[in-house]
């Protein structure tokens, strides 16, 4: 199978050339001609799957069909929204529609909250065809009468389950009341709750179901490994295996802010570049954190779990759990940033005593066992009895989502958003607070053609 056998026009196909995509990846080589066919689509699809193409492409082809049968008109409405959940993969998301409609006559841009809402409001008062966002910033465009949605032909809601996760919901359906009734729908989820099975209800109409890869069957080309350790030994054990292999590139998760910034601080005095990234820290700091460790300024990139949603890098071959997350899926999530479309990469986990029954938890979910591959120098001492994991290691904040989340993962209704009110959306300091609607880029960036 062949990009050119899935009806996608010279553009497109030029475009997908010069980034040396060969072949569809299983995701796109389903999803494309039921998206082509103009049907709704539930897609269960995990990140690294190649699913931001499998959507952006045919959409693109879809939005290149009626440009030619219509007059180009000077100043778009926006045709395609794609609704993510956080900063990073709007970002990301946005980056991808840039690239592969680099041949196309369209205009993209990405809005999210956290930076200036000016430059964006005057980006699409240029006119916008295709629009990537984060619910909340939306909305206040919406609301301050900047956006009219009234045009949208293709709605995504990309990782759906996320946004409920991440109490959502509201801002969806306050999203769909938007747009006009008669458009495509696909959503994209790595899991299928009760919760997403409604929405699925509610926003698509008899759509194709496409699943290419469930949360709990962990990417092959992933080589997951368990090095036991004592708790206070995994600074001391992380600096001899990436000094041991040289590792040039590696992402390292903790599960709480303080942690991340305290590794951090410590890797750099044991002369690893390293930087932190997690809701607290500035739109500037988070995003020039990221393009050190994406040019190899830095080393090591010591990230919370929802700060990491959204990292894309090519080939990332290290992934290292330096604390088990309190969320089996979350590990999924993680070790995910390697091994993407087909590339191989290692994920390590050093684990304590005090986080067996996280792993226990991660081992049920995966469906497998860990390989547990013990340290010359680091043997567990078997005398050290497991502590509790304290509220400050394991507060429930999901190690960077904050002020909202929270608990959300039990509660996927969604609605215990914190400080997400009306009032906190106009202030971007307690926007800032929030991982979700953090970014590596700056404001509004848009690409015209
Ligand atoms: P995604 O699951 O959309 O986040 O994509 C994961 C990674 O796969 C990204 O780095 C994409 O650039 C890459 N990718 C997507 N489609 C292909 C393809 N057909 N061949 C090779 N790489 C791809």
């Amino acid at each position: 199978m062949s990009f050119s056998n899935l009806g996608l026009s010279e553009p497109i196909l030029r475009a997908l050339k010069e980034k040396g995509y060969t072949k569809p990846t299983p995701i796109q080589e389903q999803v494309i001609p039921v998206i082509l066919e103009k049907k709704d689509v539930l897609a269960g699809a995990q990140t690294g799957t190649g699913k931001t193409a499998g959507f952006t492409l045919p959409l693109l082809q879809r939005l290149f069909d009626t440009k030619i049968s219509k007059n180009i008109k000077v100043k778009p409405p926006v045709k395609a929204l794609i609704l993510t959940p956080t900063r990073e993969l709007a970002a990301q998301v946005g980056e991808n529609v840039e690239m592969y409609s680099k041949y196309l006559p369209f205009k993209s841009a990405v809005i999210f909250g956290g930076v200036g809402i000016n430059p964006q409001r005057a980006i699409i008062k240029k006119g916008v065809d295709i629009l990537v966002a984060t619910p909340g910033r939306l909305l206040d465009l919406v609301s301050q009468n900047s956006l009219d949605l009234s045009k949208v032909e293709f709605f995504v809601l990309d990782e759906a389950d996320r946004m409920l996760d991440m109490g959502f919901i509201h801002d969806i359906k306050k999203v769909l009341a938007l747009l006009p009734t008669n458009r495509q729908n696909l959503l994209f989820s790595a899991t299928f709750s009760d919760d997403i099975k409604k929405l699925a209800d509610r926003l698509l109409d008899k759509p194709t179901l496409i699943e290419v890869e469930k949360i709990n069957s962990s990417n092959e080309t992933i080589k997951q490994i368990v090095h036991p350790v004592d708790r206070e030994r995994k600074r001391e054990l992380l600096i001899h295996l990436i000094k041991k292999d040289n590792w040039k590139q590696v992402l390292v998760f903790t599960r709480t802010k303080h942690g991340a910034n305290r590794l951090s601080e410590q890797l750099n005095k044991f002369d690893i570049t390293s930087a932190a990234i997690h809701g607290n820290k500035s739109q500037g700091a988070r995003t020039k954190a990221l393009a050190n460790f994406k040019d190899g300024t830095i080393s090591v990139l010591v990230a919370t779990d929802i700060a990491a949603r959204g990292i894309d890098i090519d080939q990332l071959p290290h992934v290292v759990n330096f604390e088990l997350p309190n969320i089996a899926e979350d590990y999924v999530h993680r070790i995910g940033r390697t091994g993407r479309a087909g590339h191989e990469g290692e994920a390590v986990s050093l684990v304590c005593i005090d986080e067996h029954d996280y792993l226990k938890g991660i081992e049920k979910l995966i469906d497998q066992k860990i390989q547990k591959v013990k340290i010359d120098g680091f043997e567990v001492n078997p005398s050290i009895k497991a502590e509790p994991i304290t509220q400050g290691r394991n507060s429930g904040n999901r190690g960077g989502s904050n002020n909202r989340g929270n608990s959300s993962r039990n509660n996927s209704k969604g609605n215990n958003r914190g400080s997400r009110g009306s009032s906190s959306r106009n202030n971007s300091k307690s926007n800032s607070k929030n991982d979700s609607r953090g970014s590596r880029r700056t404001q509004g960036r848009t690409s015209s053609k």
